[in-house]
């Protein structure tokens, strides 16, 4: 059902220990293809090749496009896990759906991911908490200028070995809270992860760079008051012996790592509440000692504290600048079934 194509001229492997984030492609790729007489058709795995597209394909004019991001981590034993996989396929297909592109069969999408991973086995990484980065999209092919859905899609998989996110240990970011661009409103594409939300957000994430800010906190659209998320991740604060996460609700990312904080959390019996956060009840915390910790969540940095806010030129530090106990028992607890040193209770591990 699904062919495979192997590379005969294979590139030499980078430095496992000095990989980065997102700069080293693999050895090959999967793609399938859409028109409408056959649906998603052609699974495969190909060598690694650049793409021949049409210049006027819709995708580079209108932005029809979808991606999602997840990773296999390389166990002790030897076996090759992934994390929660049916979520991001899941999501992928909400995302499409948003954007006009028809589902993917998910077992059809998980067989390709599996069958990609194990051509490039060679290239899931071995060295300490590296992975392999699994990046899913799909991108509009119709030769046509004119905004309407496109009538094919290509859907192509692409794997990226990936170093640790924190190579000289997790270090708390300082993160910028931008209240002129908006990410998302309701009604918009907020909760899906398409391309369009990404280009949106460069300016300010530039003028936060220029600030000596490592990301930026974006508000909701309307008001400009309730804190919505930081970059491409969610984000947790602990008040009193509370943990708050803005809610589900149309502008944020449904984040994987986000849903499993919560389902950790639960099983911790610690007090979680999605609910609306507004700026003020943050900079009040800060003020009368209960803001304890605060973090973000997403795949690329599992858990990643926050030990500042710069909001309109006040800083708000938080846990004096230094990891808090929630956030480094979430990050071990996580990164301890990512990478299968603990039983999983959850069910969250699929094998490759
Ligand atoms: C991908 C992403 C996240 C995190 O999602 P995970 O599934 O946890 O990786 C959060 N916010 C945005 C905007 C994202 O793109």
């Amino acid at each position: 059902m699904i062919s495979v194509t192997r590379n005969t001229n294979p590139r030499p492997k980078p430095d496992m220990g000095n990989l980065g984030f997102g700069k080293f492609f693999t050895d090959h790729m999967f793609a399938l293809d859409y028109n409408q007489a056959d649906g998603w058709h052609d699974a495969r795995v190909t060598p690694y090749a650049n793409l021949s597209l049409d210049p006027a394909s819709m995708v580079l004019h209108y932005g029809q496009e979808v991606f999602e991001g997840l990773k296999a981590y390389r166990a002790d034993d030897g076996r090759t896990l992934l994390f929660r996989p049916m979520e991001n396929i899941r999501r992928l297909n909400r995302s499409n759906e948003r954007l006009r592109i028809a589902p993917i069969d998910e077992q059809l999408f998980l067989e390709g991911m599996k069958t990609l991973i194990r051509t490039d086995i060679d290239w899931v990484p071995t060295t300490p908490d590296s992975s392999l980065y699994v990046r899913p999209f799909v991108i509009a092919t119709d030769p046509y200028l004119g905004v309407q859905a496109s009538k094919t899609y290509k859907f192509l998989i692409i794997l990226s070995p990936v170093g640790a996110y924190y190579p000289e240990g997790m270090d708390p970011v300082k993160i910028l809270i931008e209240t002129d661009d908006v990410r998302a409103v309701k009604g918009g594409t907020g909760e899906a992860k398409t391309g369009g939300n990404y280009a949106a957000t460069i300016r300010a994430q530039d003028k936060a760079k220029d600030k000596g800010y490592t990301q930026v906190l974006w508000l909701d659209g309307i008001h400009r008051r309730y804190i919505e998320e930081v970059g491409t991740m969610n984000v947790f604060l602990m008040l009193g012996g509370t943990v708050v996460t803005p809610p589900l609700e149309g502008t944020i990312l449904p984040g994987v790592t986000r849903d499993s904080v919560l389902k950790l959390l639960a099983s911790w019996d610690i007090p979680v509440q999605e609910r609306p956060i507004a700026l003020d009840e943050l900079a009040s915390a800060a003020r009368d000692g209960t803001l304890g910790e605060a973090f973000g969540s997403g795949t690329a940095a599992v858990i990643s504290p926050i030990g500042a806010f710069n909001v309109k030129g006040d800083v708000i530090s938080v846990g004096g600048g230094r990891i808090g106990p929630l956030a480094q028992r979430l990050y071990d607890a996580l990164t301890d079934i990512q990478w299968g040193r603990v039983p999983d209770p959850f069910g969250w591990i699929v094998e490759v």
